[in-house]
């Protein structure tokens, strides 16, 4: 029976990263392609945030997915089974963003979606008929997607419930991949194969690994509606639409949602123009957020740091902003331009582009590009004063007593982080 060794990369300075973070979901990529692969092959999947390659691993074919920051380490795996004679696969985001690159390191790429193709290439590798790359002409259909494999889930996160109901976003911001990985905008899978998905799982807790569960917002409520009988609780990724839309964050509520994921990003208009985020409005992100909790619904904000705009008061006024705001949770990164979007190509003819070590592509350590209103040094300060400050105990009490929602479980989450980043300052760690 031949032999498929699934590998989801992750570089040992990335993994160092998210070992700091308190909740780590798992990548799904892999369990649900593994559910395409036909019967007569044995599949195996390596997580590398969950465990050690076997470099001995017995193989007829490997395939790896990985994002940006891994990318040098992924080549390394790569390079490492192909001077075994393994055929090596690649796809993922970064395959996606800059195929030639990738194409260099692998026997062959995917790029793009691979639904559909990649039966076909399983099919013909095995007559040893098949191409190099691999490319849709158009979007996959979403539809009989097989669900995923559970057995090759391997984090031990809260939860086993990880699956997704759409896919892209409709909209366009200038350093966000998912509109390149998915040029074809917004695409939804049936809801009642979502739903009986979501039925699958034997856990209490799901993650939608959604990019924007509010793209559509009448699909939303009616994917709502249909999961709400199985009484889980969920949290996914939404655009600020959600906010607007008391019949969303009710639907929302009643089917078990505890947590949105807000990609707020700025809280200076001038820098969200300047992204092509104009659709985020500062002025109503206090309102936006208390209607949230008035839901039951905990707000976990996204927020970037270094655009054009931002000067250095931008770190104090945006944790005052998050605090006035009593948001439980938040997600500060440094801006990145990725390579492939708008933000990358601006700041290359731009002459601002500091380095294409894609290791430091990792929006937490390092800074990539030259920032417009302060140094390199200012933002990773600056970065490093929201993420102790937001953690700090004054600023978890001052959140949280503004807003009790979702305090049972956000309460020992922030007070989890912030014994993570009182160890770093001691260690000193610059994350
Ligand atoms: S709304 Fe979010 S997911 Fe959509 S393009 Fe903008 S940053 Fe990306």
């Amino acid at each position: 029976m031949p032999r498929l060794v699934l590998i989801t990369a992750s570089s040992p300075e990335i993994r160092e990263v998210r070992r700091t973070r308190v909740l780590n979901f798992q990548q799904i990529t892999m369990p649900y392609l593994a559910a395409r692969v036909p019967a007569g092959w044995e599949v195996v999947h390596i997580d590398e945030e969950a465990e050690e390659i076997d470099w001995k691993i017995e193989a007829d074919l490997v395939g790896i997915t990985f994002h940006t920051p891994s990318a040098h380490h992924a080549y390394h795996i790569a390079t490492h089974f192909r001077s075994r004679g393994i055929c090596v696969i690649m796809g993922g985001p970064h395959v996606t963003l800059l195929p030639q690159e990738a194409g260099q390191y692998a026997d062959v790429i995917f790029i793009g979606e691979a639904e559909g193709l990649w039966e076909e290439f399983l099919k013909s590798f095995e007559t040893g008929s098949h191409r190099r790359v691999y490319q849709n002409a158009g979007p996959p259909f979403l539809k009989d997607v097989p669900i995923s494999r559970k057995e090759l889930f391997h984090r031990s996160d809260y939860t086993n419930g990880v699956l997704f109901a759409t896919r892209g976003c409709s909209n366009q911001c200038d350093f966000c991949t998912v509109a390149v990985m998915y040029p074809h905008k917004l695409r939804m899978r049936p809801i009642a194969e979502v739903a009986a998905e979501y039925a699958s799982f034997k856990g209490k807790v799901i993650i939608f690994w959604d990019d924007n569960i509010a793209g559509d917002m009448e699909y939303a409520k009616e994917l709502f509606r249909a999961i709400a009988p199985y009484r889980k609780w969920w949290s996914s990724q939404a655009s600020i639409h959600c906010g607007r839309d008391d019949k969303f964050l009710e639907a929302a509520a009643q089917s078990g949602c505890k947590q949105l994921f807000l990609g707020l990003e700025s809280i200076s208009q001038q820098s969200l123009a300047g992204v092509n985020k104009r659709f985020n409005r500062v002025e109503e992100y206090l309102q936006v957020i208390e209607r949230i909790h008035s839901h039951g619904i905990a707000v976990q904000a996204g927020i970037v740091f270094g655009f054009d705009d931002d000067t250095p008061e931008i770190f104090r006024n945006t944790i005052d902003f998050l605090e006035e705001a009593g948001v439980q949770n938040a997600t500060l990164n440094i801006l990145t331009p990725f390579p492939g979007t708008p933000l990358y190509r601006k700041m290359k003819a731009e002459g601002r582009l500091l380095t294409q070590d894609w290791s430091k592509y990792n929006s937490r350590d390092d800074v990539v590009f030259k920032p417009k209103q302060m140094s390199v040094a200012e933002l990773l300060t600056g970065f490093r004063y929201a993420n102790e400050r937001f953690y700090s105990l004054q600023s978890i009490t001052k959140r949280l007593s503004r807003s009790l929602v979702q305090c049972w479980w956000s309460l020992p989450l922030n007070l989890a982080y912030s014994f993570q980043w009182r160890m770093m300052a001691q260690s000193g760690s610059p994350r």
